[in-house]
């Protein structure tokens, strides 16, 4: 147990000393869970929920790895697990009350089983309001950290593990950050697939659009170094990896404020050089910070794959100047218009936000004019959610629900109607597709994703998964394709 606080109370200076820290605590960790699984005759059991998106789902790969480094083994069913941890989102309200409601079912379970661990960590956590309520209201959950100090989670889990968990009785161990100039690099990682991998690039956001809560929540831009990325894509190519996605809130502005460091088209260029990755996404493009540099590398390039998320939110120049989004309706159309013109067969999606405070029926023409015009290959489109705190919470002329229903119902018929005609463009084509899976509903079928982000099906067997093959596309189903491997 000495060994245990030593490690616990070291402070450390540079983020090389932390990493060492937390590989000693995931060392102390598996020596607590060991003797806990001696004791019970089996492996304790952990289960991951992951809310919300693509960062969070690579975050949560790093939950997994430490969890699985201090001797826990994977349990599907997260109302049977020793440890349950759920990473949460924020960004929307309803993503805030499936978390409620998961804890709900779980606060009931541990009442027979008090041993059970859960924790909490995400962007719910660094929002005051949620968290107090999370304090106040759910006194069973033992461990509550935020998005600045995921790499001390050995950390925080040797101190859970140590010490007498709540049984109710409401003692949480949380630790919540204001922010953090920390990247420490190298914590174990669980990969979701063998054969593709997302990579962090940078993690914040500066750009505090006015309806989002993300810059509060996972704080001020930070670019990891290139030459750390590049190690790590080299190390997952080494080990079976095709396609990596590069992750970021705006990778656009990957490399500023670093000293000496390269831009986001040049980062993609190292990254094409590595022999072993054949495909390479990334997500999200800010459209104010999409340079004619990014859109000549990806033309010219054979890896990046033909595809780009670029988030419109509104097509009404009105509201995009209260949204901050910094570019106009016209302004969004001509990018578009020069990435199809330079890179033919891209597909461009795009995310939608209809009832934003003050928006009219006029704006979601307007809305509905830039769908037409840029002829989105795919759109996620979504109601406005107020978030306490952001500029356009407190915006006069929230926009009632009736009204946001027939906007929402609107965009989202013109999205479908032109994703299903591009979608329709490529028909009867031979395209190379990423297996990735067994077909859930037909165990005959696996399913694989085209360069453009397409889905298709076509009978093949799990030998394929993680292969890159021509597939016939035979029949367009609107969002997606059956085929047939040539
Ligand atoms: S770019 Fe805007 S919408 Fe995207 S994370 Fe940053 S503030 Fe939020």
């Amino acid at each position: 147990m000495n060994d245990i606080k030593d490690v616990l109370g070291l402070q450390t200076n540079t983020d090389a000393e932390e990493l060492v820290r937390q590989k000693k605590c995931i060392e102390a960790a598996k020596s607590i869970v060991d003797e806990k699984a001696g004791d019970m005759g089996r492996k304790l059991t952990y289960h991951v929920t992951t809310f919300g998106c693509q960062m969070n789902a690579r975050d949560s790969e790093k939950l997994k790895g430490v969890l699985e480094s201090a001797g826990f083994i994977y349990e599907d069913d997260e109302l049977s697990a020793d440890f349950v941890i759920y990473n949460t989102c924020t960004v929307r309200d309803n993503a805030n009350q499936k978390l409620y409601g998961h804890l709900g079912s779980l606060g009931a379970v541990k009442k027979s089983r008090p041993d059970m661990i859960i924790a909490l960590c995400g962007c719910l956590t660094q929002e005051k309001s949620a968290y107090e309520k999370i304090m106040r209201s759910y006194p069973f959950v033992d461990l509550v950290f935020g998005t600045h100090n995921l790499f001390d989670f050995p950390r925080l889990l040797v101190s859970v593990l140590t010490r007498e968990v709540t049984k109710g009785k409401g003692h949480i161990v949380s630790e919540i950050w204001e922010g953090t100039d920390r990247i420490v690099e190298d914590i174990p990682v669980k990969r979701n697939y063998p054969f593709k991998s997302g990579v962090n690039i940078m993690f914040g956001c500066n750009n505090f659009c006015s309806y989002c809560i993300v810059p509060y929540v996972r704080g001020r831009e930070r670019s990891r170094g290139s030459d750390d990325i590049i190690k790590e894509i080299e190390a997952l190519a080494a080990d079976g990896v095709v396609e990596v996605m590069l992750l970021g809130q705006n990778v656009n502005s990957y490399g500023k404020g670093l000293e000496g460091e390269i831009s986001f088209p040049e980062l993609l260029k190292r990254v094409e050089d590595i022999d072993g990755i054949k495909r390479i996404r990334f997500m999200t493009s800010h459209p104010k910070d999409l340079s004619d540099e990014l859109i000549d590398v990806m033309a010219s390039s054979d890896k990046i794959c033909r595809h780009i998320h670029l988030p419109l939110q509104s097509g009404s120049t009105r509201i995009l100047k209260a949204m901050n989004r910094h570019y106009t309706k016209e302004g969004y159309i001509d990018l578009a218009q020069k990435i199809r013109d330079r890179i033919p067969g891209i597909a461009v999606t795009t995310d939608i936000i209809t009832g934003f405070p003050g928006e009219t029926e006029e704006d979601v023409n307007d809305t509905i004019d830039v769908i037409e015009a840029v002829r989105f290959d795919g759109a996620f489109t979504f109601i406005y959610s107020k978030r306490t705190g952001t500029p356009a919470a407190s915006m006069p002329d929230q926009v009632s629900e009736e009204k946001v229903k027939i906007f929402f119902d609107r965009v989202l018929a013109k999205v479908q109607e032109v994703s299903t005609r591009q979608a329709a463009l490529i028909e009867g084509q031979t395209m190379d597709v990423l297996v990735e899976d067994m077909n859930r509903q037909d165990q005959m079928l696996v399913t694989g994703r085209l360069s453009n982000n397409l889905n298709v099906h076509f009978p093949g067997d799990a030998s394929l998964i993680g292969k890159i093959v021509p597939v016939k596309l035979t029949e367009c189903k609107g969002f997606y394709y059956l085929g047939d491997m040539i």
